[in-house]
């Protein structure tokens, strides 16, 4: 996993400020979460990491590279949607494999990294099914697999279980732990879900009004003395 820098990163609308100049630093393989309400300004910030959104303002570096100025593509980063965003007419091989293949790997390691990245999430053998025969959890699980297949340096989730039913919910948060232990990408994940949060991450940043209003590891944030 790569460090994410973020300094004075913010964005404004004309009179409207998403994000007011915020800063944070990740660590390498760290597991950071944003939360707050609806409007607080967790997309806007994980879109000027992504690189849908130019900020008006500040640096964002990724291992030390200032990335505001590069396209998407170029940063190396992965990410995994509510809804998922599957191609719906491909099977799961081809929906794995397509990062692969944009990036013009050659066809026999396309198999063997698909093939281990659908091993890590755990759907062995489902290569051939179409999008459409899998349940909502294992659709998330190859969301995941092609979000971290062609080893990006940071991973962002942007509720990525907000879509799901409760038992499924808490099941694929233990998912997405195994899942981090084993590709040990730094992620940058969204979710209004204060227990998620809490379970998952090594800290949390709590978001209201565009402003990063509190930080820290989970006990310190919700154990009171
Ligand atoms: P969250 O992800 O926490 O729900 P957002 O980052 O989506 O919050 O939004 C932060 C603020 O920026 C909100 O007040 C929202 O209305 C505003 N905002 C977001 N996108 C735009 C836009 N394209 N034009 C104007 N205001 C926007
Ligand atoms: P080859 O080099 O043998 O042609 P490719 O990696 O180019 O193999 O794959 C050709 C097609 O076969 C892919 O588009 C994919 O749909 C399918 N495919 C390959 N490997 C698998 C697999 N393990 N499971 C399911 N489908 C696969």
């Amino acid at each position: 996993g790569a460090r994410l820098v973020l300094r004075d990163v913010a964005k404004r609308y004309g009179d409207v400020t998403a994000l007011e100049p915020t800063s944070i630093e990740i660590e390498p393989g760290e597991f950071f979460s944003l939360i707050g309400p609806s409007g607080s300004g967790k997309s806007t910030l994980l879109g000027a990491v992504a690189g849908f959104i130019p900020p008006t303002g500040g640096h964002i570096e990724i291992d030390g590279d200032d990335v505001v100025s590069m396209p998407p593509f170029r940063r190396n980063i992965g990410m995994v949607f509510q809804n998922y965003a599957l191609f719906p007419h491909m099977s799961v091989f081809d929906n794995v494999a397509f990062p692969l293949r944009l990036r013009k790997m050659a066809a026999r390691d396309v198999r063997e990294r698909v093939e281990r990245m659908l091993a890590t999430v755990r759907l062995p053998d489902m290569g051939k099914r179409a999008i459409g025969q899998l349940s909502g959890g294992q659709q998330q699980r190859v969301a995941l697999a092609r979000a971290a297949v062609y080893d990006p340096r940071i991973l962002l989730m942007d509720e990525p279980l907000g879509a799901l039913d409760k038992n499924l919910r808490e099941e694929m948060q233990f998912e997405i732990k195994a899942f981090h232990r084993q590709i040990r990408a730094t992620i940058l994940y969204v979710t209004h879900d204060q227990d998620e949060a809490a379970t998952m991450s090594d800290r949390i940043a709590i978001m209201n009004g565009g402003r990063i209003i509190q930080h820290g590891r989970p006990r310190e944030l919700y154990e009171h003395p």
